[in-house]
């Protein structure tokens, strides 16, 4: 059997090789490095498919969501509403620009955003509101649009995990992941689902103020070569990584299918333990699994991460300290009361290897070994 890995760029590197050493071979010899074809092509490329009117790349997904912040105006003191179960980009550039992070709880069944808790934490100082489409489903936008909208705040989607997600309203209309609020964000890391071989970012809006406002901050807010309208940031998607970007964007939809392929053989297997609630998918929203990430409700979930690196098989915990928990993300203001289903979640949580080239003999030993050791 094949190695197994949490995550195995390499292995799909090597079925695009040539295509991909040929994009970068031409940014190499072309020497624009910085904003060359290949990013406006990249750029072109991704507004179509996730029919959105602007795409403004830049270096990396935390800084495409300080961008968008700084984008939209928001003031020192604002409050920003978001999740206590994410990765930490999301509430760090909140603090980074002096914005007052409210953190709520999430759902126990998908691990987005509670919106009960969402509407409770509203005051008359929150000025907008942050969804995380977490381990690659989109959280309940059309919820969340209807809060914004009746409490005039702005939505921002950090959407780093689930881009390539469809998501369905109530009328029928679909959008893509990302392209549903007032500016959506996210990150092509290596391991995203659509990663490139460095650092890189995006942002979305349909908006062409705000794409305009953009463009400028994500160059030192200059709008005209040398006048400098607003304070920006130097960040910037360099040519290499537009290039592999521009050369995987037409695979996405197949690697987000092996991803889900992959993720209905392990929820297929563990079905009937009762020790696993496997993850569960709204109806609004398809899932691009960045993460299959699972719980064990019989308390030996650290047990079980133990066992399986003990027989080769790589997993690990997203997250295991809630962010109001962590030392800069403190406040006085919470109350554990608060935070009761992230509390659980991260005790209970696992994520199993995903990639797009887990094979089958992998996939029959990582079930195996889970459901003998949680029999
Ligand atoms: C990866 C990630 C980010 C940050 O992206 P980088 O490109 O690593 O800066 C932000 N939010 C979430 C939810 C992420 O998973």
């Amino acid at each position: 059997m094949k190695k197994i890995q949490m995550v195995d760029l390499q292995g799909q590197y090597q079925k695009i090789k040539d295509v991909v050493d040929t994009s970068i071979q031409e940014v190499l010899n072309s020497s624009a490095y910085i904003n060359g074809p290949y990013v406006k092509e990249f750029q072109a490329d991704l507004e179509k498919y996730l029919n959105v009117k602007h795409v403004i790349p830049c270096a990396n997904g935390t800084d495409a969501l300080q961008i968008a912040m700084m984008g939209l105006g928001l003031q020192p003191g604002d409050e920003v509403i978001t999740v206590d179960f994410t990765f930490a980009a999301t509430v760090e550039v909140i603090g980074l620009l002096k914005l007052t992070p409210i953190l709520v709880d999430v759902e126990l069944d998908t691990y987005n955003i509670d919106i009960e808790a969402l509407k409770k934490a509203i005051t008359p100082k929150t000025k907008a509101i942050v969804p995380v489409h977490l381990f690659g489903q989109c959280a309940n936008m059309e919820a969340i649009l209807t809060i914004a909208k009746e409490h005039n705040l702005f939505v921002i989607e950090d959407n780093a995990q689930a881009i390539g997600a469809d998501y369905t309203f109530t009328d029928g209309t679909k959008k893509k992941a990302g392209t549903m609020g007032h500016v959506g964000t996210t990150s092509f890391f290596p391991s995203k689902n659509l990663g490139c071989y460095g650092d890189g970012g995006a942002i979305f809006t349909n908006d062409d103020e705000l794409a305009h406002t953009l463009r400028g901050m994500v160059n030192h807010g200059m709008y005209k070569r040398y006048y400098h309208d607003v304070v920006g940031v130097n960040s910037r998607l360099d040519s290499v990584q537009a290039a592999v970007l521009k050369t995987k964007l037409p695979l996405l939809d197949n690697y987000c299918e092996a991803r889900r392929k992959a993720a209905s053989y392990y929820s297929n297997s563990f079905a009937n333990n009762s020790s696993i609630v496997t993850p569960v998918i709204s109806d609004f929203t398809t899932h691009v699994f960045h993460q299959y990430t699972f719980r064990v409700t019989n308390g030996k979930r650290n047990e079980l991460h133990k066992h399986l690196l003990d027989n080769g098989i790589p997993n690990a915990i997203y997250y295991p300290v809630p962010l109001h928990a962590q030392k800069a993300y403190q406040d006085d203001r919470y109350n554990e009361e608060d935070f009761k289903i992230t509390n659980q979640l991260i005790d209970e949580v696992i994520s199993l290897p995903m990639h797009t080239e887990l094979d089958e003999e992998q996939l029959v030993f990582i079930t195996t070994t889970v459901s003998e050791f949680l029999k």
